[in-house]
């Protein structure tokens, strides 16, 4: 029997489930098609099992393989706290083996529940579940035929606003006249929106090196970096700054205040993020606007923190909070209370197409973040599969195909590979 999109829509149940005209503001019935031409009419979703699970590690994350019984395979990826994850991603992915891959909640729940203390567990495990959980969303995705973020609800946009890490550390003591220039280069590539950071540890200026009261020089330091980028730029382009969550609640209430007149987009951690209390002071004394969360993680981790009105935006990593349907999860109770999901981003081009998806599918979605060292560093187009231009005029185009929709690149991974430690196998 030919297994063309027409024989499929005409003898399958599923016809009478796909739209066949375009809803008024979007392209869903052609992406449905279109999907459902590139599904593997070989596969056969209600056998697919999964056979094994593979990682490999570049010292950064932790990158999954999760292989299946229909040739179907998914990639997964977790950040930060995953070194030497490699025995935990072998524990929990003997425990998937044989089943179906096809419920990524359920999955996510059973990890979260069912190992280590029922829940309570922290440390690296939510950053390694980040990473099954978003392997297990790809295979539902190739498997089915469908992106993502059709199986998350829909998307309420085509293409995701990012913002530009300049990563200029405040630690290579860079000049005022440094700090707008590159802000000037990055609204030359079309970034609308830049973040800076102006944590110094090594500051000459300061007092002591365990506290972290910044002095009035320290703090005259970060406005003249931030007043000198927004001179250059202008009013029209949004500006973050990050302090990193590494100083004390005078030095977080006093730098903004300060900042008030430049008009940021946010102020990223000013105070370390584990104080809900103090978190709500800054919050509530400043026209500034606060951002914090990129490392908490579950939805539990940022209910306080919204539900007491601690925080104007979060920031979640869904490479370590837990993963998609988590991130969606931490995205809709922000929602509620009316809080914009912003999240953070460190990883490859293929986690942030994954962000992408769920950044897509909640109507409470602000910006993304984007490392400029993807734009110039040769590492980052080596392990993904990916032909096109990552970032256009500013936003990351969402991509329509099956699943993630970018392929780890498991050659180019090799290169970077942390020495010693197994390889996907
Ligand atoms: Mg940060």
């Amino acid at each position: 029997m030919s297994k063309t999109r027409r024989s499929f829509i005409r003898n399958g149940l599923l016809a009478s489930m796909i739209p066949s005209v375009s809803f008024a503001t979007g392209n869903y019935g052609k992406v449905l098609e279109e999907a459902i031409d590139n599904t593997s009419k070989y596969s056969a979703p209600s056998d697919l099992k999964i056979t094994k699970v593979l990682s490999a590690s570049d010292g950064h994350g932790v990158f999954l393989k999760v292989l299946t019984n229909q040739g179907i395979v998914g990639y997964g990826e977790g950040v930060d706290a995953v070194r030497g994850t490699y025995y935990l991603v072998k524990l929990l992915g003997e425990q998937l083996v044989g089943k179906s891959p096809l419920n990524p909640n359920v999955i996510f729940e059973g990890f979260r529940k069912g190992n280590f203390f029922g829940g309570a567990q922290s440390g690296v495990f939510p950053a390694v579940l980040s990473a099954f959980d978003m392997a297990m969303w790809d295979l539902c995705g190739k498997a089915l035929g469908l992106p993502i973020y059709q199986l998350l609800g829909g998307k309420f946009r085509d293409k995701i606003l990012v913002y530009c890490d300049t990563q200029l550390y405040a630690v290579n003591n860079p000049s005022p006249d440094v700090y707008a220039k590159v802000g000037v280069e990055a609204v030359s590539k079309g970034y609308k929106a830049i973040k800076f950071d102006i944590d110094w540890a090594g500051d000459p200026n300061r007092f002591d090196r365990w506290n972290w009261t910044a002095n009035d020089q320290e703090v005259q330091r970060m406005y003249n970096s931030i007043a000198a980028v927004r001179k250059a730029v202008g009013p029209k382009i949004e500006i973050c700054v990050d302090m990193h969550g590494r100083y004390d609640a005078p030095t977080g209430r006093k730098v903004a205040k300060v900042m008030e007149p430049l008009n940021l987009m946010w102020l990223e951690e000013p105070i370390p993020a584990d104080n809900v209390e103090v978190y709500k002071t800054i919050t509530q004394e400043t026209s500034t606007p606060i951002c914090t969360g990129e490392n908490l993680y579950l939805t539990y981790g940022f209910a306080r923190l919204l539900s007491e009105g601690a925080t104007d935006i979060i920031m979640p990593d869904l490479q370590k909070c837990g993963g998609l349907g988590e991130g969606q999860r931490i995205a809709n109770l922000a929602n509620t209370y009316y809080v914009p999901f912003s999240p953070h981003m460190v990883s490859s081009y293929m986690a942030a197409m994954a962000t992408a998806h769920v950044c897509a599918s909640v109507p409470n979605f602000q910006i993304l973040e984007w490392q400029s060292q993807s734009d110039t560093q040769a590492k980052w187009r080596d392990i993904v599969k990916f032909g096109g231009p990552f970032i256009v005029d500013g936003y990351l185009p969402l991509s329509n195909k099956p699943g993630i929709g970018v392929d780890l690149n498991e050659e180019g991974l090799k290169k970077y590979a942390v020495p010693g430690e197994p390889f996907f196998e």
